[in-house]
């Protein structure tokens, strides 16, 4: 089976093995991880190196802290805000898409968000910069590098002028390379490249910390969490394990940059496909802005009866997961970093075929 899924999505099969081999004893110790005390020296060691990986890999400079929080995506999305909007009392949002428009609604329980542009019907490109409206009393402007249910990702950093720029990277971390320093904060859910759900990894420039909310929940706030080094109450132990072999994995594998140059191969692969299909295969998203992770396509512009099929023959391969959020219809593929050059060749290929034998 290969599983496409928009996430919790596919881990790579060798950590996964690893993980069980260590399942009932880790490291001579008699104990699996998941029965660990939170403060002891083993634990204590597994989570130290995971955040250790997480400023190798992005090469995280001495001015931010690296947090792992619990509440997911989501969570962020009200933590951001409690956060941060207090500084000046209002915030910048960009929507391309739905997660940032859930986050953008969220931010607005607690202060004022405003949109830099007004929301577009349909989330398939990112308007022009020139077009945008900065606030300059912004207290942040958020964006969401890679809207997963729509397919639509940056191919730059915003320019804020000196604001802080806040990112959910949720569904392409650690897929690319990015300068850390121009970001105020870049948050992102484990389950699409980097483990099971559960953590979500806060990187956050030191200024940013100290301005939250009287209201803010202390597990929500980043001073909190920072003077604990994450461990202020009992963190998802198996969880930050698991993602600490995922980090050694892309170490093993190129590094981040290798896990770029794999994602570039197996999308352009896909849309390739798509581009060259005489519109059988369509996808909605402007070609400068399509996303090298998830991938939405319609099949003769949206023939429910077609796509069905597709689906289905797709699964009867052992493709799973293939369905498009329900919010756009049709298929959507996503490529995250455990899909194989493989995976995406053999999808491709029955892709190729689908398109022979039902183009008229
Ligand atoms: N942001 C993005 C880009 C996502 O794709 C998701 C979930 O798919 C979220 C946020 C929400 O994450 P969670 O389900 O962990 O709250």
């Amino acid at each position: 089976v290969i599983n496409f899924a928009a996430g919790p999505a596919k881990l790579p099969d060798e950590v996964l093995k690893e993980v069980q081999q260590e399942l009932l004893d880790y490291n001579g110790t008699g104990m699996s991880v998941m029965e660990m005390s939170h403060r002891g020296a083993v634990y204590t060691k597994i989570h130290e190196d995971a955040i250790k990986s997480i400023r190798e890999l992005l090469n995280v400079p001495d001015n931010y802290k690296v947090l792992l929080m619990q509440g997911g995506g989501t969570g962020q999305f009200s933590a951001v805000c409690m956060n941060l909007i207090g500084r000046t009392g209002s915030a910048d949002y960009i929507v391309t898409g739905s997660w940032s428009l859930k986050a953008y609604k969220e931010a607005s329980k607690y202060g004022t968000a405003n949109l830099v542009f007004p929301k577009p019907d349909k989330f398939t490109t990112i308007p022009n910069q020139s077009e945008w409206k900065l606030n300059p009393n912004a207290s942040y402007v958020y964006y969401c590098d890679n809207e997963t249910v729509d397919g639509v990702e940056f191919d730059f950093i915003p320019e804020t002028h000196n604001i802080p720029l806040v990112c959910d990277m949720s569904s392409n971390f650690m897929s690319r390379t990015f300068d850390v320093s121009k970001f105020g904060l870049i948050f992102a859910g484990a389950q699409k490249n980097i483990g099971p759900s559960g953590v979500t990894v806060v990187i956050i420039r030191d200024d940013l910390i100290g301005h939250a909310l009287k209201i803010t929940p202390s597990v929500f706030d980043y001073a909190d969490v920072a003077k604990n080094n994450s461990v202020s109450n009992t963190p998802p132990t198996f969880i930050i394990y698991f993602c600490s072999r995922v980090f050694e994995w892309i170490k093993r594998n190129g590094g981040i940059e290798g896990m770029n140059k794999l994602a570039m191969k197996k999308s352009s692969l896909i849309y390739n496909t798509i581009n060259n299909s005489n519109n059988f295969y369509t996808c909605p998203v402007d070609e400068r802005y399509r996303s090298r992770m998830n991938l939405p396509f319609r099949i003769k512009g949206g023939d429910e009866t077609l796509e069905k099929e597709f689906l289905k023959k797709a699964e009867q391969l052992g493709m799973m997961q293939l369905k498009g959020h329900r919010s756009v219809g049709g298929i959507r593929t996503s490529l995250y970093n455990a899909i194989t050059v493989e995976n995406a060749e053999f999808l491709n290929k029955f892709m190729n075929e689908f398109y022979k034998n039902n183009k008229m």
